[in-house]
């Protein structure tokens, strides 16, 4: 980095013990730095100095009573990044490990992916540290009524609308939504991946899934390649991963791992979906019960080993970080053509300098996990008009997103002169749209 280098060391020193948050920075200002050379108007307008701090970060208690009478307390966030191009848009996560770098992290990625789907979106994320692990239903019902009587106060239909990601499911927006309704008097479609007899659309339990697959498609098919026959390893075993793996199996695949955050199942002849979702959908039960249904799959503790096994296509769809460079090497190694990435920035960075070394074709999050946000628009879109589109309309949307987002970061990284890098193309085609808004705009105080 030359001339983006301040900005990035302005980074570090503002925002101390946060890794994630500087470590997506990094590999977003390190794309950005022929679009400075080029724009010299945007590093003049501040563009860079300015994307890179969150328009607003709101950070909150929440109390709550667990089942016991007992009084808990988690800490509860919302980091509004940017508005330029739409109301702020990006999930809540619940999970021990939620902290303010890594929402700052996902605020940031969700900024660039929201712009890459071509619709209305500016970018946030949110969440807590709360566990839903081993929590009653009406633990969680508690948890979720409590976050929302703050968060209502700064969210709203055109100005911010959360969704869900890791821990927050249907369930959990259920009673985030029933709360915000109690709280406004309002009816309105201020939160998305909503239960369908409340506003939600078809298909945005898939999307996420399906998108990827949708995305990679695109990608192996331009090389020639497709995932008819092949064989596929995705970690992860919830929303993302489980449609993820429907939508490989409909592509001609053979789905032959995924895992949890105990350990990893090896099915040899292909995994059965429908025995993943009564485990993980009705019984929000662990993956290694899945070697009771099927004694020939194999149960091995530890989530990491996953990459170990030989595949052609790897899907990691659980979270940041799980894949790292010895990984990679060990994908490469054992054949492995193509990686999409389901979760966000599963990959670190020496992992994907393996993929890009290797020309292993390389979906980046932001560009190939798109299809929950852009279906989450669309259902922003429909609560809009009060109507509700049928799967296949939503689905065949989804597609032809996809197919977008792929062809405008393979045209980006071409035209700056590395045609199959899509960590750059997506970078530079996610900021371009933003940074024209933000210029146009002024520099609002
Ligand atoms: P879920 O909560 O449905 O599933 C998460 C999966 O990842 C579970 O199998 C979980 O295992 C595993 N996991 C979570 N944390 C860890 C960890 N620290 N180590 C190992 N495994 C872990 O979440 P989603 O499927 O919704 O999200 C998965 C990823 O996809 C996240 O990175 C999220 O940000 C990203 N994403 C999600 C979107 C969506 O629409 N849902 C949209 C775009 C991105 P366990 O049950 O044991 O915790």
């Amino acid at each position: 980095m030359k001339i983006l280098a301040d900005v990035y060391d302005q980074v570090i020193k503002r925002n101390p013990g946060e890794p994630e948050f500087h470590q997506a920075v990094k590999e977003v200002l390190e794309s950005l730095e022929p679009v400075a050379e080029k724009h010299p108007e945007y590093v003049k307008a501040g563009i860079f100095d300015r994307i890179v701090e969150p328009e607003r970060q709101v950070i909150f208690r929440v109390p709550w009573v667990d089942d016991n009478g007992t009084v808990r307390v988690n800490r509860g966030f919302r980091v509004q990044f940017n508005s330029a191009i739409g109301p702020y848009k990006g999930g809540l996560r619940f999970h021990p490990s939620v902290n303010l770098g890594i929402i700052k992290f996902l605020g940031f990625e969700q900024c660039f992916k929201n712009s890459l789907t071509t619709l209305p979106m500016g970018g946030a994320k949110g969440g807590s540290d709360f566990d839903p692990k081993g929590k009653s239903d009406m633990e969680i019902m508690r948890f979720c009524q409590s976050f929302m009587f703050e968060l209502a106060r700064h969210i709203g239909p055109d100005t911010d609308v959360p969704a869900g990601d890791i821990g927050v499911g249907a369930r959990e927006i259920g009673y985030m939504y029933g709360m915000y309704k109690k709280i406004k008097n309002d009816f309105t479609g201020v939160l998305t991946g909503k239960g369908l007899s409340y506003g939600g659309s078809l298909a945005r339990t898939q999307a996420t899934g399906y998108g990827l697959c949708y995305f990679m498609d695109e990608a192996v098919k331009a090389k020639g390649k497709s995932f008819e026959g092949k064989t596929v390893v995705i970690s992860g075993s919830g929303n993302v991963a489980i449609y993820a793996a429907e939508k490989a199996m409909q592509l001609g695949a053979k789905v032959v791992a995924m895992n949890d955050s105990n350990g990893y199942i090896y099915h040899k002849s292909g995994i059965n979906l429908d025995t993943i979702k009564l485990i993980k959908e009705v019984q929000r039960g662990r993956i290694y019960e899945y070697v009771k249904h099927h004694p020939d799959a194999v149960y091995t503790e530890g989530c990491k080993g996953i990459w170990t096994i030989p595949c052609d296509i790897a899907l990691p769809c659980a979270t940041q970080n799980e894949l790292d460079g010895n990984d990679a090497a060990m994908l490469v190694k054992n054949g492995c053509f193509a990686v999409g990435e389901g979760a966000n920035m599963p990959s670190t960075p020496e992992a994907i300098d393996v993929f890009l070394k290797n020309k292993v074709i390389f979906g980046p999050a932001k560009a190939a996990n798109a299809g929950g946000v852009a279906t989450s628009g669309l259902e922003m879109t429909q609560n809009s008009m009060r109507l509700s589109w049928s799967f296949e309309e939503v689905d065949s949307k989804l597609k032809g997103i996809m197919q977008n987002i792929y062809r405008n970061a393979s045209e980006a990284a071409a035209e700056y002169g590395e045609p199959d890098n899509l960590v750059m193309g997506a970078n530079i085609a996610g900021f371009m749209k933003i940074a024209a808004a933000m210029y146009a705009q002024g520099i609002t105080y």
